[in-house]
């Protein structure tokens, strides 16, 4: 026997790399990652190419390992070289991420310590580093120092959080869920929707309130409805306020929308997933009166904070009412269970194990210091209002003036169906690569968007936008 284990030990030490392959894979690693971010000013934002990255299933698991040369050129070709290149400075289209380096040593750090931020009994530190950033957001969305909050995967779970602490705080049981109604615009991010019916909601009854002529809700509306509602025996459970749409990046008139859910006792949930960072910049703060007044929010570091992909929060003003809706207790853990000053990130959210996520965003934050990330919103903002201005000298149509940092545009050509004149002109665009934009449809039209959120995209990108978007018009003698 004991023969038999030294033997499996000897492989199962290779899990444990010598220093000196740790050395080789990590120069390996780093050398590439340095190269793409260095080139990433030349490089294409979007690769038209005529594959999908099949390579990579074409290389099968082995049973004893491959070179890291190897695996690199693997990804390289299959990976980054296939489809949308969000790291790159000319991506303005959905709504771009970040990737900031600093994060990537914080996942560095939480991977090789393995640190277990689930429970605060295990990890205290990291569980307070979690606490402490939730408090940083707590501060900066205006919310109270005692309120809870969870940092999730993105903005859809984060959503999921706000509303299975609404359903469980109004004590809804499942008979009443089909009397539940939830009232959200068009502009609401379809995640709304998913988590309505993970949270088990799927049968109550989701109002599309009307919106005025810049996309925001109209709230004598929502106040009609839910009167009308409250007389034919519905339960008004969640009024959902957008605080950056994706669509068309507004700002719902939340502080009246606050007034409405205060006044019939309704949760008020904030999506601010895409544009919840804005708030660092004072001039922008106006804007946003009235998210303070919320009952949760959902935000999305891994948009306006430019972290890499992976990282949303969501605070919550009543911890309670939060710990009660995603709480459990097991019996292998019966010395974790606290609530008061010990809170874990378990007891208020789905997941237990996870990955610690406070570190891609501590790091960062600590070592650059807020003032770029302020910086840099600010500039995002001022690029797309002067996108917004430019373009329109060009000749193209476009939607209200931004609020934060996407705006709508179209051309309306003098002949022929201009859906499909801006569908060809966006589809030419990719062809080149350069730059990437998405496109959306309003009542039946078809807009292109742009939406500035890539910290690398800087004035020489958006120039380069404008200057593509002539050249196509020129082609087409329209200039
Ligand atoms: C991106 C986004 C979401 C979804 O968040 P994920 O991080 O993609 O899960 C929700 N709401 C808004 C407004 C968004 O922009």
């Amino acid at each position: 026997m004991i023969d038999q284990i030294k033997k499996l030990e000897k492989i199962a030490r290779q899990l444990e790399p010598t220093p000196a392959q740790r050395t080789q894979w990590t120069a390996a690693v780093t050398r590439y990652g340095d190269h793409f971010i260095d080139q990433l000013p030349e490089e294409k934002t979007y690769y038209e190419v005529d594959h999908t990255g099949e390579g990579i299933e074409e290389i099968p698991i082995p049973e004893t390992g491959r070179p890291v040369e190897e695996l690199i050129d693997l990804f390289r070709d299959n990976v980054e070289r296939v489809g949308l290149n969000p790291a790159g400075g000319g991506h303005f289209g959905y709504i771009p991420g970040g990737g900031i380096f600093p994060s990537a040593l914080g996942d560095y750090l939480a991977a090789v310590s393995n640190r277990y931020a689930g429970l605060f009994f295990g990890s205290p530190g990291a569980v307070r580093m979690e606490r402490f950033l939730i408090r940083w957001l707590c501060q900066l969305f205006h919310y109270p120092a005692d309120a809870t909050g969870n940092l999730t995967s993105g903005g859809s779970i984060a959503n999921l959080i706000g509303i299975t602490t609404a359903r469980d705080a109004a004590g809804l049981k499942a008979r009443d869920f089909h009397r539940a109604v939830i009232y959200l615009t068009q502009q609401t991010h379809h995640c709304v929707q998913k988590a309505l019916r993970l949270a088990g909601l799927g049968e109550a009854t989701v109002r599309y309130i009307p919106t005025d002529d810049r996309f925001r809700m109209n709230t004598p509306f929502l106040e009609q409805q839910i009167r009308k509602d409250q007389k034919t025996g519905l339960l008004p459970l969640i009024i959902v306020g957008s605080a950056g749409s994706t669509d068309t990046g507004i700002i719902d008139p939340l502080d009246a929308m606050a007034d409405i859910a205060e006044k019939y006792g309704i949760w008020f949930h904030v999506d601010a997933a895409y544009g919840g960072f804005f708030l660092l910049v004072d001039e922008m703060r106006p804007a946003f009166k009235g998210i303070e007044r919320s009952d949760s929010v959902a935000v999305d570091p891994h948009k306006s904070l430019f972290l890499p992909y992976g990282s949303g929060a969501v605070l919550v003003k009543n911890t309670r009412a939060a710990y009660e809706a995603h709480h459990y207790n097991a019996a292998y853990l019966q010395d974790t269970d606290f609530f008061g000053p010990q809170l874990s990130p378990a007891d208020v959210s789905p997941e237990l194990t996870k990955h610690f996520r406070g570190l891609r965003m501590w790091l960062p934050l600590q070592l650059l210091g807020v003032a770029p990330f302020r910086a840099a919103l600010a500039e995002k903002a001022l690029l797309c209002r002067y996108f917004h201005q430019k373009v329109q000298e060009l000749g193209f149509v476009v939607g209200p003036e931004p609020m934060l940092s996407v705006t709508i545009f179209r051309y309306v050509p003098a002949e022929g169906d201009a859906n499909a004149f801006n569908e060809k002109l966006v589809a030419s665009i990719r062809k080149d690569g350069r730059v990437f934009l998405s496109t959306t449809t309003i009542d039946s039209v078809y807009w292109i968007r742009l939406a500035v959120l890539s910290f690398r995209s800087h004035l020489r990108e958006v120039e380069l936008v404008l200057a593509l978007l002539r050249q196509q018009l020129l082609k087409q003698d329209l200039l």
